[in-house]
């Protein structure tokens, strides 16, 4: 097998490199030591970074995007990453979750939410799943009904009402747009009675609680997510009603953005350990050793 880069693929690691160390590096430190996970985050560096292709790198090539392969995306995101794990981070929701536009979405939802989002340096992405009491469970769904996310969509003519709470979701309280799954048949078993939606930051009844603080990611804003009877336009709704989403989770095809997500956290360890030894041998080839005299 021939693992040469493309230069393609190469070009992009190197910008990754050059923007990771001129412009990243500099400031992770300081975003780390503030106090506030809300006040970490820093709008320039998205910008920034946005300019350069990094938030739409996984956006289709027909539709305006740079439409990279998962190699790339993988070799975009270890470089990043060795300056700040929690700044990678940030971009790749937008890789998965503009991914699944493209995928997933009718062509009119992607006419409504791919543009914007190409033109727009700070329209961020994100995708609730994980509720207070629901986690792992989603992933491996048992047949039991009462299992998995609780949060409870219900029809109403042309619209949904949605009620319930979303907790850990990135980029919440920074991202203009969100995948949400929601249980729309509360008594069939997760896999058979969950709709995923398109929910905007400005939807009526949806608004973000606190931020959580974290160890290392500290840029990255995990935040809790508040429905009280937030209307979504049956219009938003990706895929048929009951199933969606856990079929797009489970089809292995890239529509779901989750085969990336695995790939996604080992390239950005990667970055993180790859960053460490460097800077563990810089210290042994430089550190002078002084034996005190008694
Ligand atoms: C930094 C960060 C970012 C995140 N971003 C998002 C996001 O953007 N969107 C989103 O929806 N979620 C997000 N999450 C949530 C994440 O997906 C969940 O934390 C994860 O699914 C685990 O769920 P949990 O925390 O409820 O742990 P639990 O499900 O309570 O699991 C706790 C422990 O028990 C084990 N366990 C659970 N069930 C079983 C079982 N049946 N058998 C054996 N062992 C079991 C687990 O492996 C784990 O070790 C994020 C979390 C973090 C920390």
């Amino acid at each position: 097998m021939d693992f040469t880069l493309s230069n393609e693929q190469r070009s992009w690691q190197m910008t990754a490199r050059k923007f990771a160390e001129e412009e990243i590096r500099p400031i992770s430190l300081e975003r780390d030591e503030i106090a506030d996970p809300r006040e970490t985050f820093d709008w320039e560096i998205i910008k920034k970074g946005s300019k350069l292709g990094f938030r739409t790198l996984a956006v289709p090539k027909e539709w305006g995007g740079h439409g990279t392969d998962f190699v790339t995306q993988a070799l975009v995101m270890a470089e990043l990453a060795k300056a700040d794990s929690a700044i990678s981070k940030t971009f790749s929701q937008c890789w998965k979750w503009s991914h699944l536009i493209a995928a997933a979405c009718s062509e009119e939802q992607k006419r409504r939410f791919l543009k914007p989002f190409l033109e727009d340096d700070t329209f961020l992405l994100g995708k609730g799943i994980s509720e207070p009491s629901a986690g792992s469970d989603n992933r491996l769904p048992p047949d039991d009904p009462k299992a998995g996310l609780k949060l409870r969509a219900e029809r109403h003519g042309d619209e949904w009402i949605l009620n319930g709470e979303k907790c850990f979701i990135a980029n919440a309280s920074v991202g203009k747009l969100f995948f949400i799954d929601a249980r729309t048949d509360p008594n069939a078993p997760l896999r058979q009675g969950t709709t995923m939606f398109l929910v905007p930051r400005d939807t009526p009844g949806f608004r973000i609680g606190k931020v959580f603080n974290k160890d290392g990611w500290r840029f990255y804003q995990n935040g809790e997510m508040i429905f009280e009877n937030a209307r979504v336009p049956h219009a938003n709704v990706v895929g048929p009603v009951n199933g969606s989403d856990m079929k797009t989770q489970q089809a292995g095809d890239r529509t779901g953005g989750d085969l990336f997500g695995d790939l996604e956290l080992a390239a950005n360890a990667l970055g993180v350990c790859d960053d460490a030894c460097g800077m563990a041998l810089t210290l042994a080839r430089t550190k002078k050793q002084s034996c005190a005299r008694s």
